[in-house]
């Protein structure tokens, strides 16, 4: 497993899940509405074909809905030449999503007033620090950096946490820029003891050293990966939010954001990820394993969804895993 995402919730290890094991796969009993959300800053490749997949089976097999969502809030990195390859792409595996793509690019404004409510709530600070500043102060503590966090780099050392009103007045007045970051341990506070549940790993509780105070602003951007995904899967109804299992880590902050703006609170399923022959996770670089580069070659689409599966055990039942091509 890529981090630990949580503790697991006693009475669930009791009914059979274990930690970092596929659990014991429940089926959705109710139509799920799930969703897939690739960034357009290159072409899919066989790790998105088979998340799609994944996304839209489950969908299809208890009578839901399939969304897709392009996720281009970083203007600079995102182009839309691959907004039209992606879903292109989509199209050609069978896979087109059931209702009009939604673009977060377009929503500016609703990220902007959920980010206002976590204002009012008093759970966020601005972090000065840059990406050098925290990794010189984690080495000076003497610390190695003590795993993944919802960032995805280091944990965060916390420095701006502590500056008081009036360091963070002159900092801001004399032009540094910032970014916002949730304060883990006051935002639980508010919500109180908060788990979630994974159709894979099971129940999970979430503990402030998971949460790691994750930026929810970046910089550059008034919004952050985590507070989109929050908002849109609210307002899609995604009742199952399924995604490889290397986000395991940002679930903590999504369910805590989910409680401190009030949100439904969907399950989630992190499936395994594709990766090459040498194990290695497949990146939009790689050519050979571009969905785009596998239609050249001549592959149908069953052939591409085959080649997609990943070596893990995800928890579908059998006959699902097989859908689409055989
Ligand atoms: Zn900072």
């Amino acid at each position: 497993m890529p981090c630990a995402p949580g503790s697991l919730v006693p009475d669930d290890a009791a009914r059979g899940f274990r930690d970092g094991r596929p659990g014991r796969p429940v089926w959705p009993a109710v139509a799920e509405v799930t969703r897939f959300a690739p960034s357009p800053t290159g072409d899919l490749h066989l790790g998105h074909a088979y998340a799609a997949w994944f996304a839209r089976t489950l969908a299809r097999r208890s009578g839901g809905r399939f969304f897709v969502r392009i996720e281009d809030i970083d203007g600079g990195r995102c182009r839309n030449e691959f907004v039209v390859r992606n879903l292109d792409d989509l199209h050609w595996l069978g896979l087109d999503a059931d209702e009009p793509v939604l673009h977060q690019s377009a929503r500016m404004p609703l990220y902007a007033a959920a980010l206002g409510e976590l204002g009012r709530l008093g759970v966020v600070y601005p972090c000065f620090c840059t990406r050098r500043a925290i990794l010189a102060e984690v080495a000076a503590a003497g610390g190695a950096p003590h795993g993944a966090h919802a960032a995805g780099t280091v944990a965060y050392p916390g420095t701006c946490r502590r500056l008081d009103a009036e360091q963070r007045a002159r900092l801001i007045a004399a032009g540094t820029g910032y970014a916002l970051r949730l304060d883990a341990t006051r935002a639980l506070r508010l919500t109180g003891p908060l788990d979630w549940s994974d159709r894979r790993f099971g129940l999970r509780q979430v503990t402030d050293a998971d949460l790691g105070d994750p930026v929810i602003a970046r910089k550059e951007m008034p919004v952050s990966y985590h507070l989109c995904v929050v908002v849109d899967d609210a307002a899609q109804g995604v009742t199952l939010v399924t995604r490889g299992e290397d986000l395991l880590c940002a679930t903590a902050v999504h369910r805590t954001l989910q409680a401190l703006l009030g949100l439904p609170v969907p399950q989630w399923w992190h499936h395994p990820l594709c990766r090459d022959a040498g194990g290695r996770r497949l990146a939009k670089r790689d050519a050979a394993a571009s969905i785009r580069e596998l239609r050249q070659r001549g592959l149908s689409p069953a052939e591409v969804l085959r080649l997609a599966q990943p070596s893990e055990a995800s928890g579908l039942p059998l006959a699902a895993a097989a859908e689409g091509f055989r």
